[in-house]
């Protein structure tokens, strides 16, 4: 597995073609059908009256060889759910992800501060990546020097879009592609970063394999 020439797509909540290396988004409710995936609790899916057994259940799948990651997780301030619960139920996924020493894949809206807080008042040690990373300058530097990783996916397809301006800013070893839940290939997002970036397709695949052996195979 991993080898130098594989396309990589570390985020994708529907699996496609077997050759791509593919971190599948597992929802905690599912069985394991993917040979590698991240599970987590979504901020969306915070069920508010089962949140222990949430959390239980997370742990136990994150038994598996397969579970590389928890996520995607985190804050998202455009949902009903209480910001202070989604903060609770984000801290102890960070928690277990320290004990397990997983990476954490990270769905922030509109709550990067708190996010940064969170990662400086609880020092966590183990990789963060924000995935679909589509926001600006300021943002892109602030997670940089507190040492996160990024996703870069559709938006990547725009010209004009935040994604599009920032990735050349992020050195390549915090680098990272996905298709999430968008109706492309990964090929389609290399091809578009790999134009952006003024890279070989094949130099882009090596260092995001590099990058993912470093980050998500480190244990
Ligand atoms: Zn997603």
């Amino acid at each position: 597995m991993n080898s130098d020439s594989n396309y990589i797509d570390i985020h994708t909540h529907s699996l496609k073609k077997s050759e791509t290396i593919q971190v599948y988004n597992q929802p905690i409710e599912e069985t394991f059908h993917a040979n590698l995936c991240s599970v987590g609790i979504h901020p969306w899916h915070i069920d508010i009256a089962n949140t222990k057994q949430q959390l239980e259940k997370l742990e136990t799948l994150l038994e598996s060889k397969k579970a590389l990651a928890i996520g995607e997780c985190g804050l998202d301030k455009l949902i009903d759910v209480p910001i202070q619960l989604q903060e609770t139920i984000f801290k102890e996924q960070l928690r277990l992800a320290e004990k397990h020493k997983k990476t954490i894949i990270i769905h922030c809206v509109r709550a990067f501060d708190d996010l940064l807080r969170i990662r400086k008042e609880m020092k966590l040690t183990v990789p963060m990546i924000v995935h679909g990373f589509n926001n600006n300058k300021e943002i892109a530097l602030q997670l940089l020097k507190s040492g996160c990783y990024f996703s870069f996916g559709k938006a990547l397809l725009i010209k004009d879009s935040n994604a599009s301006q920032v990735i050349s800013i992020i050195p390549s070893d915090r680098l990272f592609l996905e298709t999430d839940d968008a109706d492309t290939t990964i090929e389609n997002i290399y091809s578009a970063a790999s134009n952006i970036l003024n890279l070989e397709t094949e130099t882009l695949k090596k260092i995001i394999s590099a990058n993912f052996k470093n980050v998500f195979l480190h244990s």
